[in-house]
């Protein structure tokens, strides 16, 4: 009566109606008969293997039963029985999948039962079932051990091949799957993957998958062997003598406990680039949660960031410094105080040459004569022109390591000179003696670009001061960039190209005979880091401002490794790059690697290019950084990473960014950045230009608020509009106006920052009826860059002091973080004198989203967005910090309202943005991120960002603060509709919104196009295998980490 138990609905019924397990009993009293009638167990093994599937509790209902044995012993005598086989590996297949079940059965010696029934190509009838009871079973890695001991790897590599030969009209691809899963599955542990290894596994699999690749229905094979080559490929250390930045700089004071103190005290012999061992195989154990999805952790971190403690969110009346302290900020203010009208007066009579304040022109005569003497000696060389004809002869000079520039008129002469003494470039053979110089065009951009200078620039460059003492300046930053008027849409992934370059960097083991491995750069190389050669490789260089490559490494004839350079005091956060390549060959692709990225995903894997420029291209009148490169694309890569500097996990890898590209001339000299580059010196030639856009209408004051760490200055603007008169009305109308506190560039690698800010900066000087209704109605103050350092040093995230300067808001250090501490300085001696700013916004990049965006504080959405119980008195606030990203959303084709975010995370509780909100009494305090890519909405969506939409966001951001103020004034209150708007919006949004860091990933980063299971970690199982309270989320440092490269939100 058994049998008529037939059909998906009434199986489902006989389950609940606890049918399993009158079977198993029914299966346990059949045993016991002897002998057993077979008829009886065929039957009850075909209904156990309809029902065992439909019943979650199966597995563990027949281990209580004592039935796993039943079938393993009926399995085991029936070997040869086809009828009895197939409804016996059915109903093991379904015990399997639960992982105490696959101990029990491996121990019983299941695994080696199976290992005989799978078989080659011939025995295809039983495999399939047995295959996925065996995948099953080797999940666990005590039976993943016992396959090992037992030398079925290379059994299982040979029936593999044995299929992959036979099966040649592809019928049995699950078949070829299910013995790919077990070696998946083997190869979880170590001694899976060095038996893998052994067995020539790597070329087995590489072979069999390039036979592969021409079928597309075979796409699942490939991706599950280049998942176990990934997995099994032997993790190489990372060609680099330490991961402890090329350059140190000696701090004034080390704070003990802090990251240079821990970076620099490390014990000798520590080897930081891999970790000494982590070989704890041997305590692996299985466990109950035999998981191996690491995807599982997103989840619990979700809305961990939250601040849940309203303490935290209320305003803080701060240990702000006294104000006799403050009063140092004075001169800043001047045209607060109440005896302006007297300097202003002055400063009439003085036409407005700024003779009352210190000039930016005159502070950069500051830096002590010697070093200035010293820099401009390697700069300038005084010897006039050589006429020269050739070029393409001289642009070969300017890569190498000296370089001089004379000035002529419009032409610029390079010259190259050995007779220097002590030159850095020993190497130069005599026939350059004497050196040689070509007549250099500079491209005219006095019309395209008036705010650029290439003398002025030079001149900038002499006072800016770094720690490798570059004496070099990069061709772009001394033509300048005029952004192209064609459009960059985002790129196309092209199908499969992760898994093509993967393919190429496992060809690299299997071919190890075609990899040259030859340095061709390398900054740890005291002497000389240009390696001179044979004309047969590629050179680099990036030896001048901003510059960021380390090493460079020919590994084929047309294909290079390169190594990027941690930040200053530092051991990772590299990301930015921005380096010189010259000596190519027209016609010929190039594949670049960048070897040591941090991050778990990229915009590069999204449509996002890299930038290059060339300077033939520039002489020829095109002076730009275009967006370039092919096959693009982003993945974790087989070069281990420390522990020491991926937050303490173990096992941990880099992740390799790998582009393509052509050149088009012969004999050029190109450069390829992250992002569009602005140098420091960039910003002082860009701040001297304004000068010349003033008008007698216009206030502007440029003062130096500090100085760094490294001794450049850091400049202070003020922007507003003079006094109507010198009457007491106009003078009071004056110094009341509101004020306007904007920064930027506080991390060095979001150049594009600085290209917002330019916009912002322009506008504010513009002659445009809105520009003067906007002087007139705030006084501006603005940081532009708030870590020249980080920027002049190419750093990525950091300062000299090896930390990132938007994490010290809350107590930063004088002479550690002392433009933070100024700033912040600025904002108090603000607060002091009831002058709060009405907006503080810190202008940022954003590597991992679209669009421009902005972060705010808000008690009410940090309160809905957590569990928190608050009263409704709690909840009282002033909607106001919505009206400008609503307003932006409504004029920058480039902002995205949705991407904005009003919540206040634990992790930035010490940026700028949450300590000027909380401490400083500003409501409206932001972070506005632009982003490094482009745009997926609005009139920019599927283009890849420019600096013209980013200068064109700066200026709209004035626009916006335009709207802002007849809002906000008196006089505006009238609109009520416009915040009624705000606040229906609010409720809309508030819904939608889960967190402000991963909701947005989600939306903006799809799933890859390809698998790719990153789960492939090739140790996962000594994370499994320790306990589990070692989870990442008890370690504050990891967790800090993942605020800031998973999470995304990086203010
Ligand atoms: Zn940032």
């Amino acid at each position: 009566e058994l049998l008529t138990v037939g059909g998906g609905r009434r199986v489902g019924v006989f389950v609940s109606k606890g049918g399993t397990g009158l079977l198993l009993q029914k299966l346990i009293t059949a045993s016991k008969e002897s002998p057993p009638s077979e008829e009886l167990m065929l039957q009850l093994h075909s209904l156990l293997a309809k029902v065992g599937p439909k019943d979650r509790k199966f597995g563990v209902k027949a281990r209580l039963n004592g039935a796993l044995n039943v079938t393993v012993n009926l399995l085991k005598q029936n070997l040869q029985n086809t009828k009895l086989l197939l409804p016996c590996l059915q109903v093991l297949r379904v015990y399997s999948t639960n992982s105490v079940n696959a101990i029990s059965l491996g121990k019983n010696g299941v695994v080696e039962l199976m290992f005989k029934i799978v078989g080659p190509y011939s025995k295809k009838n039983t495999s399939l079932v047995a295959l996925d009871t065996l995948g099953a079973l080797l999940k666990s890695k005590t039976n993943a051990r016992r396959a090992v001991d037992r030398a079925h790897v290379p059994a299982l590599l040979a029936v593999y091949q044995d299929w992959h030969r036979n099966d040649t009209r592809q019928r049995h691809m699950l078949i070829r799957k299910g013995l790919l899963a077990c070696l998946r599955n083997i190869t979880n542990i170590k001694l899976g993957r060095k038996a893998f290894i052994e067995a020539d596994g790597m070329r087995i699999l590489y072979n069999t998958s390039t036979e592969c690749l021409p079928v597309r229905t075979l796409d699942p094979l490939v991706n599950t062997s280049s998942l176990i080559m990934r997995k099994c490929f032997p993790k190489n250390r990372l060609p680099l003598p330490t991961i402890k930045s090329a350059f140190r700089y000696q701090l004034p004071h080390v704070p003990a406990g802090g990251p240079v103190a821990q970076l620099y005290n490390q014990p000798p012999g520590v080897d930081d680039v891999v970790d000494e061992s982590d070989d704890n195989e041997e305590t692996e154990a299985d466990t109950e949660n035999d998981t191996e999805n690491e995807e599982d952790d997103k989840d619990h971190r979700t809305n961990d960031d939250i601040e849940t403690d309203l303490n935290k969110l209320r305003p803080k009346e701060s240990q702000s410094r006294l104000f006799e302290e403050l009063r140092v900020y004075d001169r800043f203010f001047v045209e607060l105080s109440e005896d302006f009208q007297v300097r202003i007066l002055m400063g009439f009579a003085l036409n407005h040459t700024q003779a009352t304040i210190p000039s930016y022109q005159q502070y950069l005569l500051l830096p002590v004569q010697s070093i200035m003497s010293a820099m401009s000696k390697e700069i300038i060389c005084m010897s006039g022109p050589t006429n020269h004809p050739k070029v393409p002869k001289y642009l070969m000079r300017a890569t190498r390591a000296c370089k001089r520039f004379v000035h002529c008129i419009s032409f610029i002469y390079l010259f190259h000179s050995v007779n220097t003494g002590g030159s850095d470039c020993g190497s130069e053979g005599p026939e350059e003696e004497g050196g040689e110089g070509a007549v250099l065009e500079v491209p005219d951009t006095a019309l395209l670009l008036p705010l650029h200078d290439p003398d002025l620039y030079v001149e900038m460059v002499k006072g800016t001061r770094s720690v490798p003492h570059y004496s070099e300046v990069a061709y772009p930053d001394y033509f300048g960039h005029v952004a192209p008027t064609f459009r960059e849409p985002l790129l196309e992934r092209v199908y499969g190209v992760q898994r093509s370059k993967i393919f190429q960097d496992i060809e690299r083991l299997i071919h190890p005979n075609d990899i040259l491995d030859k340095v061709i750069y390398d900054l740890d190389i005291p002497s000389c880091p240009v390696i001179d050669d044979d004309g047969e490789s590629l050179k680099f260089n990036s030896q001048f401002e901003s510059g960021n490559l380390r090493k460079a490494v020919q590994v084929r004839k047309h294909e290079y490794d390169l190594v990027l350079n941690s930040d200053i005091n530092s051991n990772h956060y590299h990301q930015w790059f921005y380096f010189e390549v010259s000596g190519m060959r027209v016609g010929t692709t190039y594949r670049f690697n960048i070897i040591n990225c941090e991050k778990s995903n990229s915009q590069f894997n999204y449509g996002m290019q890299v930038l290059m420029y060339s300077v033939q291209e520039a002489i020829s009148g095109r002076p730009r950084w275009v967006r370039t490169g092919t096959d693009i694309c982003y993945y974790k890569n087989h070069f281990s990473r420390s522990s020491i500097a991926a937050g303490g996990q173990k096992g941990k890898s880099y992740y390799t960014m790998t582009f393509s590209t052509n050149f088009s001339h012969k004999d050029d000299v190109c450069y390829f950045a992250y992002h569009y580059p602005y140098t420091y010196s960039t910003l002082k030639m860009h701040l001297s230009k304004l000068e010349a856009l003033r008008t007698p209408q216009i206030y502007l004051r440029q003062d130096v608020l500090c100085e760094t760490l490294g001794g450049n200055s850091c400049p202070l603007l003020t922007i507003t509009a003079m006094p109507e008169s010198t009457s007491n009305d106009h003078i009071c109308q004056f110094r009341n106006r509101p004020l306007i506190f904007l920064s930027a560039r506080v991390h060095p690698g979001e150049t594009n920052a600085s290209w917002v800010m330019k916009g912002t900066l322009e506008f504010l000087m513009g002659t445009s009826p809105l520009a003067s209704s906007l002087r007139e109605a705030y006084i501006f103050k603005i940081v532009p860059m708030l870590n020249p350092d980080g920027v002049v040093n190419g750093n990525h995230r950091c300062s000299l002091s090896g930390e990132d300067l938007n994490r010290q808001w809350q107590s930063p250090n004088p002479e550690l973080h002392p433009t933070i501490y100024h700033t912040k300085g600025l904002l108090q001696y603000l607060a002091h004198i009831q002058r709060t700013p009405l907006v503080f916004c810190d202008y940022h990049g954003h590597s991992r989203k679209k669009n421009v965006f902005m972060y705010g504080c808000s008690v009410k959405e940090t309160v809905w967005q957590s569990n928190i119980n608050a009263t409704s008195c709690d909840l009282q606030e002033d909607l106001g910090y919505r009206t400008l990203p609503k307003i932006l959303s409504q004029i920058a084709p480039a902002f995205n309202m949705a991407s904005c975010s009003f919540v206040v995370e634990r992790s930035k509780a010490s940026t700028a943005r949450v300590v000027v909100w909380r401490e400083i009494g500003v409501q409206r305090s932001y972070t506005m991120e632009s982003t490094l890519c482009g745009c997926d909405q609005g009139k920019y969506k599927g283009l890849q960002i420019g600096t013209r939409e980013l200068e064109e966001m700066g200026a709209q951001f004035c626009v916006a603060l335009l709207r802002l103020r007849r809002l906000t004034s008196p006089l505006g209150l009238r609109n009520h509709q416009h915040l009624l708007d705000v606040e229906s919006d609010l409720m809309e949004t508030r819904c939608k919104v889960a967190s402000p860091t991963t909701y947005v990933m989600e939306e903006d980063e799809p799933s890859f196009l390809e698998e790719v299971d990153y789960s492939a970690e090739s140790n996962e199982e000594d994370a499994d295998a320790d306990d589990h309270s070692t989870d990442v989320f008890d370690n504050p440092v990891h967790l800090d980490q993942l605020s800031d490269s998973e999470t995304n939100h990086r203010d």
